[in-house]
Formats: structure tokens, sequence, C-alpha cells
């Protein structure tokens, strides 16, 4: 097969545009509906709306006593115990008050309830406070939510509190967003699976993995393809069935200058248009993307370090995108620990860092993109514009957290 390397056909353009790129290229997957029980994680599609007042009923808020304000300095006497689940049988009138427990709905009459760390019980049975009025201890109906009121928006990341959320309005079948079949192809003939013993020349395959996971973090299950070997013919027949069966594609390896680099010239022969092969960061800048009219393609750098950054920076939020959510990382100010100085500033870099107790921010010991366990110890990734050469000690930087 004749297959050219695109060598002399490079697009090298800012991490900027090169995230604007992907972003504009993300398309809708669809909705399906789920339980609410299994939507963990999930996009919601649709917004939610409560199908009733939240607090449904005026309830106390403490274990206590439901009286009127104005007999707290009285003693009073007890006409009735209100469990948490009953209703009340009897009206609060002056002189009177009835025992109430926590959650209970608040008896006609009264307009407070004391707290019982607050009480005394007198011989004769009746009971007086020994405090004064502090708060009224009632949730008023529909103070949380209003019947009908939206509790949670589309395009929202579902939370075990927003599964709260649903339980409490009875919305028990969900629409989701469809999480975009996401294949993993690794490439290169050096690349032996995880439970071989590499020869001497082999390594194994590490990215794959790595990739699987972080598709697993952003909310879905990714199909793995295996390893492609060197051999355009070969990689072309894996890339088509990938093609023909996913909505996005990951191909690590192969897409740098090397010359068993060919993946971008099979991607075009797959009938791929690549619309960038070179993005202007370090690590990462061998990152590829096409997009097909099924599915939407990145090669990414051997370099599992590499990988792993620019899936963070580029796939997870298309990902996201393509289920309806603007998602946006954590991140957090911080100073640095120390001064960090590089070698080179022609591209933006991209730093591993650790947060120390301090608060201080430390970049990890990293021997360059292919030193796979400083990633291990990194909570976040730091960016150091084109051009800038050093960060000072006490410099504030932006972490963001991976
Ligand atoms: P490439 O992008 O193919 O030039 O690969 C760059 C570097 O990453 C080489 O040292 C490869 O051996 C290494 N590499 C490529 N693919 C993988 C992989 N799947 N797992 C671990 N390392 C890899
Ligand atoms: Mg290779």
């Amino acid at each position: 097969m004749d297959v050219l390397k695109t060598d002399n056909n490079i697009k090298m353009i800012s991490f900027e545009k090169a995230y604007e790129t992907v972003m504009a290229s993300a398309r809708a997957t669809g909705t399906e509906t789920v339980s609410y029980r299994g939507s963990l994680g999930r996009i919601l599609a649709q917004d939610i709306r409560s199908d009733m007042d939240m607090p449904p009923f005026n309830k106390s808020t403490v274990d206590g006593f439901a009286c009127i304000k104005s007999d707290i300095g009285s003693e009073l006497e007890i006409i009735e115990t209100i469990a948490a689940g009953k209703s009340p049988g009897k009206i609060v009138s002056e002189g009177r008050c009835s025992r109430i427990m926590t959650g209970a709905p608040l008896p006609d009459g009264a307009d407070t309830v004391v707290m019982v760390e607050d009480s005394l019980i007198l011989p004769s049975g009746k009971v007086k406070f020994t405090a004064p009025f502090s708060k009224s201890n009632i949730s008023v109906r529909g103070e949380d939510i209003r019947k009908d009121d939206i509790v949670l928006k589309a395009g929202k990341l579902i939370t075990p509190q927003d599964i709260a959320v649903l339980a409490s309005v009875g919305c028990t079948e969900i629409p989701v967003s469809i999480f975009p079949k996401t294949g993993v192809i690794s490439s290169g003939d050096e690349l032996v699976e995880p439970d071989q013993k590499p020869e001497l020349s082999q390594i194994r395959n590490s990215n794959a993995y790595q990739l699987l996971a972080q598709v697993q973090r952003s909310g879905g299950t990714g199909k793995y393809y295996g390893i492609a070997p060197d051999d355009p013919s070969a990689t072309l027949a894996i890339i088509e069935k990938a093609v023909s069966e996913c909505d996005i594609i990951l191909i690590t390896g192969g897409v740098s200058m090397g010359d068993f680099d060919f993946i971008p010239s099979v991607l075009e022969q797959a009938g791929v248009k690549i619309l960038f092969s070179r993005v202007n960061v370090q690590p990462g800048k061998p990152t590829t993307f096409g997009v097909h009219p099924e599915c939407l393609v990145f090669g990414l750098p051997g370099n599992p370090v590499s990988s792993f950054i620019q899936f963070e920076l580029l796939i997870r939020p298309l990902i996201y995108k393509m289920m309806g959510k603007n998602w946006k990382p954590l991140t957090a100010d911080l100073p640095m620990h120390e001064s960090y100085k590089r070698r080179s500033s022609d591209r933006m870099g991209l730093i591993p860092v650790i947060i120390t107790a301090e608060r201080t921010v430390l970049p990890v010991e990293y021997h360059g993109s292919a030193h796979i366990n400083s990633m291990s110890g990194a909570d976040g990734i730091i960016s150091i514009p084109q051009g800038k050469h050093e960060l000072n000690k006490g410099e504030i930087v932006s972490v963001r957290q991976i």
C-alpha cells in the first residue's frame, strides 16, 4: 500500500486554537432513559422539576414543644405527642403545647417550637421553658423548593447529592446523555500487553489502559482495539473497524517524526480529514486531530505523560461537550513552592505538580515526557505560557486538578 507520511504537510497550531477546533467539532450523542439509582456520573439531558413543595408541610426542625410564642414564659399543659410521620390530632391554644419530634408536622395554632434541651417537666406534668425565645425552629412549607421549580438543570453531572434530589421529587426514570462510544488503539511494534514480559527492545503497553481509565473517569466505558503493528495496511484495517463503531477514536503512538509514524496518512486513507497535526505545547506536540463523517479521531503521542495530559486538556472536555455539559476542571490559585526554570520557552509548557502540605505548588520530578510514574504523584497540572522561561518562588499559579 502506498502510504506517504505527512511531514511536509504539518499543521502546527496554538493550544487555544487546538482546543477551539476540537470543541467546535463536538457532535451531540443523543439521550437515553435510566433509573435514577444508576445515574451517578451521567449527564442529565433535561431539566428536572419538583412535583411538590419542599418541605411539603410546616415541620419542626428540632425535638421539643410546639407552642404559641407569647406563651414561652408560662407553664404549659402538654396535650399530645406528635411523632415524625404522624399528623397532629389537636390544635394548640393558649396555655397548651404539643410535644413534637424533628420532622413532624407543626400542629395548627402553634407558631414556635422550643427545643427539648430548653425545657423542664414539672411534677404537675406541665412543661416550663428554661431559656428565652431565640428562634421558631420551624421549616415552612415550600421554603426550600416550590412545586414545579427546577431542581436540577440539564447538563448537570449527576452526583450522590443529586440522586437525593431525584429521590425527593420522585423522579425515578431520568433522561441522560449517551456516552460517546470511545475506542482506544495502541500503535507500535515495540509494544506488548501488560501480562507479557517484554523482550529486549520491547515495552509494555501502558497508554491504552491509562486512556481507558481516563475514559472511565469521564463517565463511560471505552472499547479497546488492541495494538496496531507498525504496518500501514494492518493499521488501516483496525482504524476502519473502529471508525465504523465509534464516536471518538484515540490512537496512541505513531504520530511523531519517526520512519514508522504513519498514523496521520493512514487516517486520511480511512477518510479522516486532519484538522491539525502539531500543537504548540510541551509535552504533546505531535497531537493530531481529524474528523470523519462517523467519528472524531485523535492521534496522541506515544509517551504516556503526553497522552495523559492531552486527554485531560482536549478529550475530556470534548466528551462532556458531546453530552451537553460545559465542563470546567477544578482549579486552585496557589503560590509556587520554589522557582522553576525551563530550558526552552518556544512552546506552552504543561507541568505536573503536587500541592504540598503548606498549600504550595511543587513541580514533580519529571525526566521528559516518558517518565511515567511522575504522573502518579501529581495532584494537578500548571501551564507556563510560550515565551516565559521561569516561575518565581511565591508566584501564584493556577493548578488544574487531574
Ligand atoms: P511514538 O509516538 O510512537 O513515537 O512513541 C513515542 C514513545 O512512546 C516511544 O518511546 C514509545 O515506545 C512510547 N509508547 C508508544 N506507545 C506506547 C504505549 N501504548 N504505552 C507505553 N509507551 C508507548
Ligand atoms: Mg511508534
